[in-house]
């Protein structure tokens, strides 16, 4: 399985409840159990700005490399604004499109499409970002944590690229994607679909394709049982490519989540998801969006088992 990931994602946002140490952990993790050899890692490229330009208007990108922002908008944006802070998420955003175009057996760039790779019901064609998933980014702000909407990005470009026609999105985040559902808001060739706690952030939710609001504490068998419900809807559109946004936030020990999975409960929802795509046949780029649990290794024991998940898929 193609892993893409940087020790340049370990962005200083100083002290933050977004640990962003979770995603050397979550490498390391997976190097020390086997699962990953480390000189097979991908490193990506930053997105282009002309990538980022085919989600974000140009004054908001503007703003991004040159610090303009006001106060308010850091404020929603919940993040410190320094050079390295966009070079960091530009990078995390270059690693969502080569998580994508390597789940479509499109590894070397643009123009260089392979082509092999095509899921079949033995085995998931899948490859992962160990970072990525801003949902919360909108095409001319950023908010929650999320400078650009890398999600968003890689379908774009893969879709500019002609890799491919249509795309989903199956976000587990446990919070509503609301920038991924607004960019897509009335577009036929991608599906959105966000499973969430209904009472929290962010307060206003555009409607995506399918969401799945839960009441507050909702455990392991009703999560599973309500995403079982909702995953043939997502398949039915036949997409080239799934982006699955597989936030470790719906832990029960989250900070900002007030849901209640376990850990087996995550590990139930990993393998719904992605051997529904395998028998579907459809390739799927994982990336990792929140994560805030007390411990971060704890965030990072979720990440790590939802790349098992993939691999034992066959991935
Ligand atoms: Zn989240």
């Amino acid at each position: 399985m193609d892993i893409v990931y940087s020790n340049r994602y370990q962005v200083d946002i100083g002290a933050h409840v977004f640990h962003m140490g979770k995603y050397a952990k979550v490498r390391d993790g997976l190097v020390a159990q086997g699962l990953v050899d480390a000189a097979a890692l991908v490193e990506p490229a930053p997105a282009g700005w002309d990538e980022l330009a085919l989600v974000h208007t140009p004054e908001y990108l503007e703003k991004t490399r040159s610090g303009g922002f006001r106060a308010s908008e850091l404020a929603l944006l919940e993040l410190p604004w320094s050079p390295s802070v966009t070079d960091g998420f530009r990078l995390m955003a270059g690693g969502t499109i080569a998580a994508a175009r390597l789940a479509v057996g499109a590894g070397g760039g643009p123009g260089r499409a392979t082509g092999g790779r095509v899921g079949t019901s033995r085995n998931l064609a899948a490859a992962a970002n160990l970072g990525g998933g801003f949902h919360h980014a909108f095409p001319s702000h950023g908010e929650g944590f999320c400078l650009y909407n890398d999600v968003a990005v890689a379908i774009r470009v893969l879709q500019r690229d002609g890799l491919i026609t249509r795309a989903a999105v199956v976000d587990v985040d446990v919070h509503q994607g609301n920038g991924t559902a607004f960019i897509f808001d009335g577009d036929p060739a991608v599906f959105t679909f966000s499973i969430h706690q209904e009472h929290n952030y962010p307060h206003v939710k555009p409607r995506g394709s399918l969401d799945v609001g839960l009441p507050d504490g909702t455990g392991d068998h009703d999560y599973l049982h309500a995403l079982e419900r909702a995953l043939p809807a997502v398949m039915a559109g036949r997409p080239d490519l799934i982006v699955y946004v597989a936030g470790a936030d719906p832990f029960l020990e989250d900070q900002l989540g007030g849901l209640c999975l376990t850990y087996e409960g995550l590990r139930g929802r990993d393998a719904l998801v992605l051997s529904s795509a395998r028998e579907a046949g459809i390739p799927v780029a994982i990336v990792f969006a929140g994560g805030y649990a007390r411990r971060v290794e704890d965030t990072a024991a979720i990440h790590i088992a939802t790349i098992e998940e993939a691999v034992r898929l066959g991935a």
